[in-house]
């Protein structure tokens, strides 16, 4: 689903990303985690074809990145959603909760009839289902958030990225809440890459796999799962007897 290999990205003449090569099937989530700065977000943003590919080859979705050309990105956007770290950048403010969720659908042709039962379901997993009527802009930062997330899950991609999800979510939408979703929809064999600090999603998504960036370079990766990726989240991963 997601090939990456020996990508390379400069800004300026100086190295993002660093010879990085990495392979997920379908269904597979990874966490890719590394200090500020490493090249997480340069990384996805590829991905996304939000930056040309300037060294190496990657795929996604059926789409050859080094190759694609202006208007086949859209088409690659109806696959994969990105959750972005400023996620008000993808938010209209003065259209309705319903509206913002609606417009994917839209773009993809989805009936509103089905359109409907998806945005009811979803938002009522991430308890905005009362907000629906309500303009983006009176939502408070963690509620936009989960509007944010729940457009990029409503049209069922192929691929979800998300860079650092869990920045700005209220206690209202737990870090718990957001895997709950994570873990549906892989099952539904949607593959996602997940940049994150926040070793709480590591601790609670155990069997995710995880990779380390350290000045734009894959230091370490560990395909048996993310909580042996962190010694604490190993030693305090849930055993379903505590
Ligand atoms: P992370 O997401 O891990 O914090 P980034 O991918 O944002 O890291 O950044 C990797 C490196 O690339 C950093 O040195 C950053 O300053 C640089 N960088 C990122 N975006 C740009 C840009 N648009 N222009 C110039 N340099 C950039």
């Amino acid at each position: 689903m997601i090939d990456f290999r020996h990508v390379h990205h400069n800004f300026n003449g100086r190295p993002a990303l660093r010879d990085c090569t990495f392979h997920l099937d379908k269904g597979e989530v990874m966490f890719l985690t590394g200090p500020s700065g490493a090249g997480k977000s340069t990384l996805i943003r590829l991905l996304f074809a939000d930056l040309p590919l300037q060294y190496g080859t990657a795929r996604i979705a059926g789409f050859e990145l080094d190759k694609i050309r202006p208007g086949q990105i859209p088409l690659l956007r109806r696959k994969v959603s990105f959750i972005f770290q400023d996620f008000q950048r993808v938010l209209l403010p003065q259209d309705t909760v319903y509206n913002n969720i609606h417009l994917p659908l839209r773009v993809c042709g989805i009936a509103k009839q089905h359109a409907d039962r998806r945005i009811q379901a979803v938002t009522r997993h991430l308890g905005l289902h009362d907000k629906l009527a309500d303009p983006c802009a009176n939502l408070s930062g963690g509620e936009q958030q989960r509007v944010a997330v729940a457009r990029a899950f409503v049209t069922n991609p192929q691929v979800v990225l998300a860079d650092e999800p869990t920045g700005n979510l209220d206690p209202e939408l737990s870090v718990r809440r957001l895997l709950e979703l994570f873990k549906f929809f892989q099952r539904y064999g949607t593959t996602m890459i997940i940049a994150t600090h926040n070793p709480e999603l590591l601790r609670r998504h155990p069997e995710g796999r995880a990779l380390r960036l350290e000045q734009g370079a894959i230091t370490r990766s560990n395909w048996e799962g993310a909580a042996l990726f962190n010694p604490m989240a190993a030693a305090f991963a849930p055993t379903g007897k505590n």
